[in-house]
């Protein structure tokens, strides 16, 4: 193992490597970034490149103010070529964000993209050490010189290409997956969505109107979801779920379990014959438990596929055997009470994740009150009432006795921004729900009193703020800043009184209302940790997908061929989830485009002669790379490479030291600690323990 020489006994300044005999022999360039003043505010980069360029083997030092600018790569290209460079370290931001650019930009300089190695001075220095510049330089001084010693380990890597499946898995039929789904199909490939539900459309299909135009939801979604129906490059699979996912960018094996309906899809023609003839009524859940709809159902009227499902929890003939009524009421023969799950298997080469959110439930010891006093709902439920296809036709009442609320009041912010809970997080769409539902309650019936109790108003979006206006001056809605203390209920009249302190007036005040809209939130639904196991995502702190980066890859996720969109990644509003679909949309089918696609060399192997099967890599594996298999030297792991994320698991796990990463060895990882553990110049000269000491220890 190589070590540094100590800085003392090398030559001031200038290359001190001879040119390159053979083209292997390590001849480093490194290129320090000022990123502005993001690294030069902070980092003396100057310092830095000086320090770097005394590292024997380096030929070639520069600093750039964008090292990623057009400029900057030039300036890379042309060091290279003149100098014989055969290895590159770019001293900048984070690998996450520019690994890929500055890989393509060598490989145009001529040499194996992955004889590439990032120092990530941003991050880990100038931000994170923002008022000790000193430490900050010398941190980065270190980190430079250990980007050095690993550059010297370097190994040309090839990236292998392997064909992709011309078709895609949308999961999830809300407005993101119909968007997503409708988009890959007009561009030609082959779509299968999967939606839980007995029919797609998702939370849209349950508002009234829309925020913040007012356009009607289901206007608006029913001929998209009609045509995503009849599209003939889309298959749907309602009433599914996705079981398993197996396989890589390009070549995905997913299982779907059809879940049976009990009614012949290709024989129900939605006449709705045995839903008359059947005679359980239950609380519709599409309705929030306001309306009732009977054991053989459809969710909605504009319900996509309109065919009817028996729910089998409710259903008398799966409870005693003793009721055939829609079996005989169905001219076409469609009931089939021995109907079974189906299993399908799809091949896809892309998955977009588009599963959406649930409503957040109010605690049930709360102050709200939610399920203790009748007239205390939440906005979903208000969306239902308004609705005029909904259980009252549009006209609102109270549920306690029927009547037309004359008092309503929001309460804002329920289950959001909360840390008690867990939700830190703005829901994003309880502030515009709220004004739009306020608005229409006063369309409907201009004399009613309307109050919302907010902590901030956000109206960020296009046309928001002209809402928030409107209903202020035009509708006459009061605005009362303040988060209500507690909720009274008068037993006689149900008249809920709320008591809160009013912040704008500094002042305690108790009114009285007939009716109370909880402004709920948004949260993760309820089967995405189920379905982000099946795909290997990750969630972030929200408990929502995580996207591969916030502002560079929003709709990408960390597993090569996954997409997200909608509400599946954080809350959000309509057209933001139909925005994020198409991204989604584009990213798929940028790659399916490309025919084939390239498979990261960064990834586990194995060797043979030292491995002796145990199989604990395959224990280990998130990513269900390795696999045991029989060679004629006897029970072996090997990798899948399309399978594996380089993250080093199976490496650390594996008792006989026989799994190496690429780029990731023992040799390259270990020349880096003796480089930070041998000792720097120009480190506020403080002495280092000698690199001799550090390799031996
Ligand atoms: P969803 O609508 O939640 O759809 C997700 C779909 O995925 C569902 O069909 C679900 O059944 C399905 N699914 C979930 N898990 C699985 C699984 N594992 N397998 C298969 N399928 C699965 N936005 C506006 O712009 N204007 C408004 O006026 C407005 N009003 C709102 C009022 C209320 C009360 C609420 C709560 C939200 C409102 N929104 C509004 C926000 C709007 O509802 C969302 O932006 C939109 O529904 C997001 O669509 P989505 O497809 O991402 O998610
Ligand atoms: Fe009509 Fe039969 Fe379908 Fe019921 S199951 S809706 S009766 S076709
Ligand atoms: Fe209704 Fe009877 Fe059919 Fe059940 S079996 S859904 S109760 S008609
Ligand atoms: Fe609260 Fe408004 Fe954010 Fe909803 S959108 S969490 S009501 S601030």
């Amino acid at each position: 193992m190589s070590s540094p020489e100590p800085l003392e006994e090398r030559a001031p300044e200038g290359p001190k490597t001879p040119p390159a005999k053979d083209s292997m022999t390590p001849r480093i360039g490194v290129f320090v970034c000022h990123c502005g003043s993001n690294i030069a505010g902070t980092v003396d980069v100057s310092k830095v490149r000086e320090a770097a360029e005394k590292v024997p083997g380096v030929v070639v030092a520069k600093e750039n103010k964008y090292t990623c600018s057009d400029l900057g790569q030039e300036e890379i290209i042309k060091a290279v070529k003149e100098n014989d460079v055969n290895r590159v370290v770019v001293a900048a931001c984070s690998p996450r964000m520019h690994e890929p650019t500055f890989r393509s930009c060598i490989q145009e300089a001529g040499l194996n993209p992955y004889m590439l190695q990032m120092v990530n001075v941003r991050e880990q220095c100038s931000w994170v050490h923002s008022k000790e510049k000193d430490r900050a330089t010398e941190k980065a001084v270190d980190l430079v010189r250990m980007g050095i010693a690993k550059a010297e380990k370097l190994v040309p890597l090839e990236a292998r290409e392997v064909p992709v499946e011309q078709s895609s898995l949308v999961i999830g039929g809300g407005v993101a997956g119909i968007q997503a789904a409708l988009d890959l199909a007009q561009m030609g490939f082959k779509v299968f969505v999967v939606e839980s539900e007995p029919s797609i459309g998702g939370r849209m299909a349950q508002l009234d109107k829309t925020f913040p135009t007012g356009d009607c939801a289901i206007c608006i979604l029913a001929p998209k979801m009609v045509e995503l129906a009849r599209h003939p490059n889309i298959t749907l699979l309602s009433y599914s779920e996705v079981e398993d996912v197996s396989g890589f960018i390009g070549n995905y094996s997913v299982k779907v379990r059809r879940k049976a309906r009990y009614v012949v899809e290709d024989k129900c023609v939605g006449c709705g014959v045995c839903a008359d003839a059947c005679p359980v009524k239950v609380d519709n859940k599409f309705d929030m438990g306001f309306g009732k709809r009977k054991a053989i159902y459809v969710p909605f009227p504009q319900a996509v596929p309109l065919k009817y499902t028996i729910d089998k929890d409710n259903c008398i003939h799966f409870k005693t055997g003793k009721c055939k009524a829609c079996l005989k009421a169905c001219a076409n023969e469609a009931i089939d009470h021995e109907m079974e799950d189906e299993m399908v298997e799809l091949k896809v080469g892309t998955i977009i994740c588009a599963t959406g959110f649930d409503i957040y439930v109010p605690m049930k010891r709360g102050v709200y009150k939610y399920w203790e006093y009748q007239n205390v709902i939440t906005g979903l439920e208000l969306e239902r009432l308004l609705n005029a296809s909904g259980p009252t036709g549009g006209h609102l009442i109270r549920p306690s006795d029927g009547e037309s609320p004359k008092r309503v009041a929001f309460i804002q912010c329920v289950g959001s921004r909360n840390k008690k809970i867990g939700n830190d997080y703005c829901s994003r769409v309880c502030c515009m729900y709220s004004m739009k539902n306020a608005q229409i309650i006063k369309e409907h019936e201009p004399d009613t009193e309307i109050a919302v109790y907010y902590n901030d108003i956000r109206a960020f979006g296009k046309g928001f703020e002209e809402l928030y206006h409107r209903v202020r001056e035009e509708y006459g809605i009061e605005f009362i800043r303040g988060r209500p203390a507690k909720l009274s209920e008068d037993s006689e009249t149900n008249s809920i009184t709320i008591r809160a302190e009013e912040t704008l007036l500094n002042k305690i005040t108790e009114r009285e209302f007939d009716l109370i809209v909880l402004s709920t939130g948004l949260q993760p639904s309820e089967g995405s940790k189920r379905i982000g196991k099946i795909l290997s995502l990750s969630l972030s702190p929200d408990g929502f997908f995580q996207e591969a980066h916030p502002k560079l890859r929003p709709v990408d996720t960390a597993v090569d061929g996954i997409y997200l969109a909608g509400c599946a990644q954080g809350p959000k509003d309509i057209p933001d989830s139909v925005a994020q679909a198409k991204a989604a949309a584009a990213s798929a089918a940028s790659i399916m485009a490309g025919k084939k696609v390239k498979i990261e060399p960064l990834t586990a192997s194995i060797n043979e002669e030292l491995c002796i099967g145990c199989g604990l890599c395959v224990e280990m594996c998130p990513y269900g790379a390795p696999e045991i298999v029989e060679t004629d030297n006897g029970t072996k792991a090997k990798v899948v490479e399309a399978l594996c994320h380089g993250c080093g698991t199976c490496v650390a796990a594996c008792p006989q030291k026989a799994i190496t990463a690429n780029q990731f060895t023992d040799e390259q990882i270990a020349s880096e600690i003796v480089s930070a553990l041998g000792g720097m110049e120009g480190t506020n000269g403080k002495a280092r323990k000698p690199a001799k000491k550090a390799e031996e220890a």
